[in-house]
C-alpha cells in the first residue's frame, strides 16, 4: 500500500459542502468501491460532492496539491476509469434527481443518476431516454462515450437525444454546452467521452414508451447456435425498428422457467423487446419462436422499467470482469464459426457473448454531426469475461482476448469507447475514426494540460 500523503483535507472540507475521505475515514474502502471487482486503486482522497457548487473547488484544491484526477459518476466503467491511485476521485455518484417536465417533454438529470433513477422518473409519465440494459449503469459515463439499449433502434443513441449539458471545465470555468452555445463542446461531449470537463447536469429529450411493453426470453439449446445466428441474421434483415433482439450465447441461469436439467447448460438466448402495440408485437416475434426448439420461453407484457431491470441478476457489482467489443455491419458465417467456437469454451459460468442491434435511428445521423462517429454499425458484440476469482484472470483474459483477435477480421471499423477495458487505449483514435483530429482540437482548447486523463483519452 502507497504510504499517504500529508494532504490539506480539511482546507477542502471547507471549502465544499459535500464530504471529504481520506484513506482513514470509516467509510473510505466503501466510497472506492466501484462497479468491477477488478479495479483495485487507492484515491489520496474522496470528495463526495452535494452540487455543481463543489466542483469548481475541488479542482482548484487538487492542481494546488499537485494531485491527479478522476471523475465518477455511477462507477460502472468497465476500464475503471472513475478510480485513480493517489489523486483526487471526484464522485457525483450522491447527486442523483432527474427531473421532468412532461409538457415539453424534457428530462434535467444530474450526473450521479443511474438508469434505474432516470426510467423511475421518466416512466412515470410514460415518458423515456434511450439508455442501456443494465438500471445500475450511470447515464453520465453512458451518455458521454454514446449509449445504446433496447429503444435506440427506434430513437437513436442516447447522445441523440441530449439537446444540452451544464458543465465545470478544466479551468473552473461552468459552461451551458448545446446546438447554441458551446456548440464545439456540445459536439465533443456526444461521444467524447469524459475528456472535456465535468457534467453536472444533462437535459434529454423524452419519448413516448410503454409504460408497458413487449419483451422477455426464447431460450435454444447450444447445439442449435448455428441456426438460430443465421435466422436471427435473417430476421433482422427486415424487423421493424420498434423490434429489438439481441442474441446471448452464455450458460443457463436458473431461470424458473427453463427446466431443472437446462441450468448451468450452455444456450443461446434471443432477448426480445418490442416498444409497440402489444398485438402487433406478438405477431411479429412468433417467428422468433421457430428456429429450432426452444427448450423455454418466458415472453409477456411487463413495465418498461422492469425490462430494464432484467439483466441486473447477472451483472451485479462486485465480479472481476474483463470485456472485448466489436462493431458489425454483416455478421458472416465465418464470424458464427468463431463465435461458436468462443461459447464452447466458455472459462465461466458468467461470461457471456452478446450480439445487441443498433440498425435503425443511430445509422441515420451522418457520422461527423456528433463526436460517436461509427454510425454505419448495425450490430455490436460484446464479450463478457466475468468470474469471481483472481486465479480465473489470466484464462478468463486469455479466451476474451483469443476470441477478439479471431472475431476482428470480420468486423467493422473502430469500436465503442464504453465497452473498452483499462489495456485498450490504442483504441481510441479508431473509436472515433475521422473525428479523432477535431476530437484533439476541442480538447486543446478547454483541457490543454490533459486534466481529465482518466478516461478513454482523447490527448491534447
Ligand atoms: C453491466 C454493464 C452494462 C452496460 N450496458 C450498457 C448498455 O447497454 N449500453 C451502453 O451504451 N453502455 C453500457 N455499458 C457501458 C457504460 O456505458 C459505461 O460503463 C459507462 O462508462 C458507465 O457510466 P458511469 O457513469 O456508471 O461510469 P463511471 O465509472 O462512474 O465513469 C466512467 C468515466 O466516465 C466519465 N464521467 C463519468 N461521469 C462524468 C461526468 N459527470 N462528467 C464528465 N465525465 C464523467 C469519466 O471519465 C469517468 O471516469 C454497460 C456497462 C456495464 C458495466
Amino acid at each position: 500500500m502507497n504510504k499517504p500523503r500529508q494532504l490539506a483535507i480539511d482546507e477542502l472540507q471547507s471549502r465544499v459542502k459535500g464530504h471529504v475521505l481520506d484513506p482513514a475515514a470509516p467509510d473510505y474502502e466503501e466510497a472506492r468501491r466501484i462497479w468491477n471487482g477488478m479495479i483495485d486503486r487507492r484515491p489520496a482522497a474522496i470528495v463526495r460532492c452535494r452540487d455543481a457548487g463543489d466542483i469548481p473547488p475541488a479542482l482548484a484544491w487538487s492542481r494546488d496539491q499537485g494531485l491527479d484526477l478522476s471523475i465518477r459518476g455511477a462507477g460502472h466503467n468497465i476500464a475503471g476509469s472513475a478510480l485513480c491511485d493517489d489523486g483526487l476521485m471526484i464522485d457525483l455518484s450522491g447527486m442523483k434527481a432527474v427531473r421532468v417536465d412532461p409538457g415539453q417533454r424534457r428530462a434535467s438529470v444530474q450526473p450521479g443518476a443511474t438508469l434505474g433513477d432516470l426510467d423511475q422518473a421518466t416512466q412515470a409519465h410514460g415518458l423515456a431516454v434511450p439508455v442501456g440494459i443494465n438500471s445500475t449503469t450511470g447515464i453520465a459515463g453512458l451518455t458521454l462515450g454514446g449509449g445504446f439499449g433496447w429503444l435506440s433502434r427506434k430513437y437513436g443513441l442516447t447522445i441523440d437525444s441530449l439537446v444540452g449539458a451544464d458543465l465545470v471545465t478544466a479551468d473552473g470555468q461552468q459552461l451551458t454546452a448545446s446546438a447554441h452555445e458551446n456548440e464545439d463542446l456540445f459536439w465533443a461531449i456526444r461521444g467524447g467521452g469524459g475528456n472535456f470537463g465535468i457534467v453536472t447536469r444533462f437535459e434529454f429529450d423524452l419519448y413516448p414508451v410503454g409504460p408497458e411493453v413487449l419483451a422477455g426470453l426464447i431460450v435454444y439449446p447450444m447445439d442449435q447456435a448455428r441456426e438460430v445466428l443465421s435466422q436471427y441474421r435473417r430476421f433482422t434483415a427486415s424487423a421493424p425498428e420498434e423490434l429489438n433482439v439481441w442474441t446471448i450465447l452464455r450458460q443457463a441461469p436458473p431461470l424458473p422457467f427453463l427446466p431443472e436439467s437446462v441450468h448451468g447448460r450452455e444456450v443461446a438466448v434471443l432477448a426480445v423487446f418490442y416498444a409497440g402495440d402489444a398485438a402487433k408485437g406478438r405477431e411479429m416475434i412468433d417467428p422468433l419462436r421457430h428456429f429450432g426448439d426452444p427448450h423455454g420461453e418466458h415472453i409477456g407484457i411487463q413495465p418498461y422499467s422492469q425490462w430494464q431491470q432484467a439483466f441486473d441478476p447477472l451483472l451485479t457489482p462486485g465480479a472481476r470482469n474483463y470485456w472485448k467489443s466489436l462493431n458489425f455491419t454483416e455478421l458472416p458465417d465465418a464470424l458464427f464459426d468463431v463465435v461458436l467456437s468462443a461459447a464452447g469454451r466458455l472459462p465461466s459460468d458468467q461470461c457471456e457473448i452478446f450480439i445487441g442491434q443498433l440498425e435503425g435511428a443511430p445509422n441515420r445521423v451522418p457520422p461527423e454531426a456528433t463526436a460517436y462517429f461509427h454510425r454505419d454499425a448495425r450490430f455490436v458484440m460484446n464479450v463478457h469475461g466475468r468470474w469471481n476469482d483472481v486465479a480465473e484472470d489470466k484464462p478468463g483474459i486469455a479466451w476474451a482476448r483469443d476470441f477478439f483477435e479471431s472475431a476482428k477480421p470480420h468486423a467493422s471499423a473502430g469500436g465503442y469507447v464504453n465497452f473498452m477495458t483499462g489495456d485498450e487505449k490504442g483504441r481510441v483514435p479508431a473509436a472515433y475514426g475521422a473525428n479523432y483530429d477535431r476530437l484533439k482540437a476541442i480538447k486543446k482548447q478547454y483541457d490543454p494540460e490533459n486534466v481529465f486523463h482518466h478516461n478513454q483519452n482523447i490527448a491534447p
